[in-house]
C-alpha cells in the first residue's frame, strides 16, 4: 500500500495519522517541532495545546462542539479518547491537563505500528505522493510561501480579522430592517445581503464612548506587522476620530428605514449574510481586539442587537489559512493538485476541536482513496458535515474568514419554528438529527 505523509503533528495531524493508521495504511509523521519552534509552542509534543487547556463545551444535546466530541469518539478519536483520559473537573467544559494530553497522545502515536514520527520542517508543498498539510495557524515560513505561490498570493492569509457573527433569529427586524445600500443587487439574494441597525447621534455617541473604554487584547510583538493596511479593528478606527466610524463602516448613506422612512439615521451598523442558509450575519468592518465579554456588553448597545445571541465573537489573530472555498473540492483535496490534502485550522475553522475533526475526516478520505475505496463526506447534518461543507462551498469566498462550529451551519430541522422559545428543543433535534446521520455516515 501507498504511503500516506502528513505535514504537522498538530491537533489535525496527529487525528487523521491515527485515523489512516487504524485503517491499515502506512504513514509518515512529518513534525517541524523541537527542531523549528513556532510563537505559541512551548514543547516538542505532538497535539500540544498552545493556550487554553479546554476542548469547550461537552454537551452533546445542547451544543454543536459538545456533539463534535461525540463524533469523534464514536469514530474512535485518538484527541477525544487521549482528553477523556487526562480530563480535569471543568463544570460542563472538556478541559484537560495539557502537558499529560500530548505526552500521552505522542506515546501513542510513537507507539503504532503504522505510523512514523519524522522530526524537522516541510519546507515546500510536495510534488508527488498523497499527503495531507495540517500545518496549523503558525505554519512555518518557507512553506506558507510555497503554498502562496501554488495556490496564488491571495488565497492564502497570514491573519485572520473576525468580524462578530450573530444569529439572524435573533435580530429584533422591529427596529432592523433588509436593505443593500442604494439599493444595489441584481438578484433577489443580492438584494436581502444586509440587516440594517440605525442609531440616532446620542446612540451613536454612547457607543463611541464605550468602544473607547472597553477592555482590549494587546497585540503581541511581530503580530500586526503588515496588517494594519487593510483591517483596522473597529476600537482603532475610533481612537483617530469620533467620526470616523460615521465616515467609515457605519456611514448612513444609501438606506432608508423601512420602519422610520422620514428620519435619517445619524450612523447605521450594517450586517452582511454570512452563509446561504442566512442563518448567520456578520457586521460589517467590526474587527476587533476587545475582549469577549466587552464585545457582548459593547455590541448589544447596537439598536435591533440588543438581544443578540453570537455565533462567532470578533477578533484579530496571526492565523495562516487558506481559501478553502475556490481551492479544495469536497473531499479536502486542493483542486490543482489533488495528491495534497489540507487539514486542520488552516482550512479555516477556527479551534482546537473543529481542527481535530477535519483531521480525522481527512485522514478517513485519504486512506480509503489509498486503498481504492471511496468515501463520501459526511452529510451537512452532521457538526462535521456542516463544518466542511461550510468551508469547501458554503462559505462566501470573497469573504472566508475562521469560522467555529455552531447550529448556524446546520439545515435548518422541519416542523420546528425558529425563535428563542424553541431554541432548546431545535438544538436538541439538531443533534439528535446529526447522531444518527453520523452512524449512518461510520457504516457507509
Ligand atoms: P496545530 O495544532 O498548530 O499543529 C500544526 C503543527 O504543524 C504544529 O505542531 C507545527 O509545529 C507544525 N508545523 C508547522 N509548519 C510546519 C512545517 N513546515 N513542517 C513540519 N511541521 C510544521 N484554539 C482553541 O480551541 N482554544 C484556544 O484557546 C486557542 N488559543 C490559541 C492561541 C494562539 C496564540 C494560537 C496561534 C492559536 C490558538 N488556538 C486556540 C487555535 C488552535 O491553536 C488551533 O485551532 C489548533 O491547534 C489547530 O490545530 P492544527 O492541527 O490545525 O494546528
Amino acid at each position: 500500500t501507498d504511503t500516506l505523509h502528513i505535514i504537522g503533528g498538530g491537533m489535525a495531524g496527529s487525528e487523521a495519522a491515527w485515523q489512516a493508521a487504524n485503517a491499515g495504511i502506512p504513514v509518515v509523521l512529518h513534525e517541524m517541532r523541537p527542531e523549528v519552534g513556532t510563537f505559541a509552542h512551548q514543547t516538542g509534543n505532538l497535539a500540544e495545546m498552545v493556550c487554553s487547556n479546554s476542548f469547550r463545551s461537552d454537551d452533546s444535546e445542547q451544543n454543536a462542539v459538545g456533539l463534535l466530541h461525540w463524533e469523534m469518539r464514536e469514530a474512535n478519536g485518538l484527541i477525544m479518547a487521549t482528553a477523556d483520559k487526562h480530563r480535569l473537573p471543568a463544570g460542563g467544559a472538556l478541559a484537560v491537563d495539557r502537558d499529560h494530553f500530548a505526552q500521552a497522545v505522542t506515546e501513542t502515536l510513537l507507539a503504532h505500528p503504522n505510523i512514523t514520527v519524522e522530526y524537522g520542517e516541510i519546507t515546500a508543498l510536495p510534488t508527488d505522493g498523497t499527503w495531507i498539510v495540517a500545518t496549523g495557524p503558525l505554519t512555518s515560513g518557507t512553506l506558507a510561501q510555497s503554498i502562496a505561490e501554488s495556490t496564488g498570493a491571495d488565497a492564502l492569509a497570514f491573519f485572520d480579522a473576525i468580524a462578530p457573527i450573530v444569529y439572524a433569529d435573533s435580530v429584533d427586524m422591529n427596529v432592523a430592517w433588509m436593505q443593500s445600500r442604494y439599493d444595489k443587487g441584481e438578484t433577489e439574494e443580492e438584494r436581502t445581503a444586509y440587516l440594517n441597525c440605525p442609531m440616532t447621534k446620542d446612540e451613536y455617541e454612547a457607543f463611541i464612548d464605550a468602544l473607547l473604554a472597553a477592555d482590549k487584547t494587546e497585540f503581541r510583538e511581530g503580530e500586526t506587522a503588515g496588517y494594519f493596511d487593510g483591517c483596522l479593528p473597529i476600537e482603532v478606527m475610533a481612537e483617530r476620530g469620533r467620526e470616523t466610524l460615521r465616515f467609515g463602516p457605519m456611514k448612513p448613506v444609501g438606506l432608508t428605514n423601512t420602519h422610520q422612512p422620514d428620519i435619517k439615521a445619524y450612523a447605521v451598523v450594517q450586517l452582511r449574510r454570512d452563509n446561504k442558509l442566512a442563518t448567520l450575519y456578520n457586521i460589517v468592518g467590526f474587527q476587533t481586539k476587545m475582549k469577549y465579554g466587552a464585545q457582548t456588553d459593547v455590541f448589544k448597545m447596537i439598536p435591533g442587537l440588543q438581544d443578540a445571541s453570537f455565533a462567532r465573537l470578533g477578533g484579530i489573530h496571526r492565523n495562516s489559512f487558506i481559501n478553502s472555498p475556490t481551492l479544495l473540492d469536497g473531499q479536502m483535496r486542493l483542486r490543482t493538485a489533488p495528491h495534497i490534502r489540507f487539514a486542520g485550522q488552516i482550512t479555516g475553522v477556527e479551534g482546537y476541536v473543529e481542527s481535530a475533526a477535519m483531521g480525522l475526516l481527512a485522514g478517513r478520505l485519504a486512506a480509503a482513496e489509498l486503498k481504492g475505496e471511496s468515501l463520501e463526506t459526511p452529510p451537512d447534518t452532521t457538526a462535521t458535515g456542516a463544518l466542511i461543507t461550510h468551508i469547501s462551498g458554503g462559505a462566501d469566498a470573497k469573504t472566508f474568514q475562521p469560522m467555529n462550529v455552531n447550529f448556524g451551519l446546520f439545515p435548518p430541522v422541519d416542523g420546528l419554528k425558529a425563535g428563542r422559545r424553541g431554541r432548546k428543543d431545535r438544538y436538541k433535534a439538531y443533534t439528535d438529527r446529526a447522531k444518527s446521520d453520523w452512524q449512518g455516515w461510520l457504516q457507509s
